[in-house]
């Protein structure tokens, strides 16, 4: 299903980093940030540790604490929700669409309460949500938005890359995401006082840039508030900007394949294919699809070599959410049909034609 890009430079350009013995954060996590901005168009993106830092740190960043409430889809890995759980805050969820796995916007308002702060946007397998209604609500009630984007580095929503659009947008480097570090992330602030902020935060809280060190050898600052040991090292750095290259045409790359597949796919009776408006650019990260007889299906494919399979079910079950499966209609429909299939930088177009064999052979 996934595969761990590492591209072929990679080795020699980590080896440089281990020989200069500057492992960790100096001018590679500069430069890093530094491309996924110009490459990716993120907005003041800051390098750290994990998706899930990223995750946390926006939440802590955005003021969200002790009694506050969240909204977001369960379609998603756990991460998401238990950052929220982390800084004290609840999940509240809300349905999504059965046709994107994304949060319904049509389902946010109702479940606002004094105690909502934020709004957290999932993009499913790289799929944007429905950005410009979310923003809507969240100005509407004074709200935050936090976008989860560990699937949609370079995608676009209206034009506007994924990473420039909410106040708050983390992604992943782990290693089965599109890029990365080993293990890595980024978030991304619009506004140049909060990006200052998660500078600072993820790295203890000391301003880096603006405490020198004194004559006697001690960094000079004032702790304020409470940081984070979160920020990226060099040598991670070395590996992200080695798989940068030629991101752009991996992407191009996945993107015919899904087409190919939305092609082959579009007439095969028990099968519906997940929505792809015009109007935002997904960055593919998975493929997948809503299936009957799914057991049926996973079989008669796995006998002929090709791995299907289930990504996250709705995490709302889990006893630390709540505990339950909630009423969420569209959310239970999604646990009962989605199924991926594979999708990665190391396929081509001959593997794809195999597959759409084997499910045209039916299940
Ligand atoms: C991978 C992932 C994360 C967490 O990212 P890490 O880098 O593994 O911490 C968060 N949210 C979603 C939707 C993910 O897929």
């Amino acid at each position: 299903m996934f595969t761990t890009f590492v591209h072929p430079q990679a080795a020699q350009r980590v080896q440089a980093v281990l020989r200069s013995t500057f492992l960790s954060e100096g001018k590679l996590v500069k430069e890093f940030e530094k491309r996924l901005s110009t490459e990716l168009g993120m907005l003041h993106p800051a390098a750290l540790n994990s998706g899930t830092s990223a995750l946390h740190l926006a939440l802590e960043v955005a003021g969200v604490g002790p009694g506050d409430e969240v909204i977001l889809s369960p379609q998603t890995f756990i991460a998401s929700a238990l950052v929220i759980v982390q800084v004290g805050a609840k999940p509240v969820f809300a349905d999504i669409q059965y046709q994107t796995g994304n949060i319904d916007p049509a389902d946010i308002e109702h479940r606002i309460t004094a105690r909502t702060k934020a709004i957290m946007a999932v993009h499913w397998g790289g799929y944007p949500c429905d950005m410009a209604e979310i923003q809507a609500i969240a100005r509407r009630h004074g709200l935050i938005v936090i976008e989860d984007a560990a699937h949609a580095p370079g995608a676009t929503y209206q034009g506007q890359p994924i990473g420039s659009i909410s106040d708050l947008t983390c992604f992943s480097f782990q290693a089965i995401k599109h890029l990365t570090t080993g293990d890595g992330g980024a978030l991304c602030a619009r506004s140049p006082e909060l990006a200052r902020e998660v500078m600072r935060r993820r790295w203890f809280g000391i301003d880096r840039a603006n405490s020198p060190i004194s004559e006697i050898g001690e960094r000079e600052y004032d702790l304020v508030d409470v940081g984070f040991k979160y920020h990226l090292s060099d040598y991670s750095a070395a590996l992200g900007l080695a798989n940068l290259e030629g991101f752009h045409k991996r992407m191009q790359r996945r993107r015919a394949l899904v087409k190919q597949y939305r092609a082959g796919l579009a007439q095969v009776a028990g099968l519906q294919l997940l929505e792809q408006r015009p109007d935002r650019e997904s960055a593919h990260w998975l493929f997948g699809m809503h299936v009957e007889n799914r057991l049926q299906f996973i079989r008669a494919l796995r006998a002929k070599g090709v791995s299907a399979s289930v990504v996250h079910d709705g995490i709302d079950h889990n006893t630390l959410f709540g505990g339950k499966r909630l009423e969420l209609v569209n959310q239970r429909r999604f646990d009962e049909t989605q199924i991926h299939i594979p999708l990665h930088d190391g396929m081509d177009s001959e593997q794809v034609a195999y597959i759409l064999k084997v499910i045209n052979q039916g299940w």
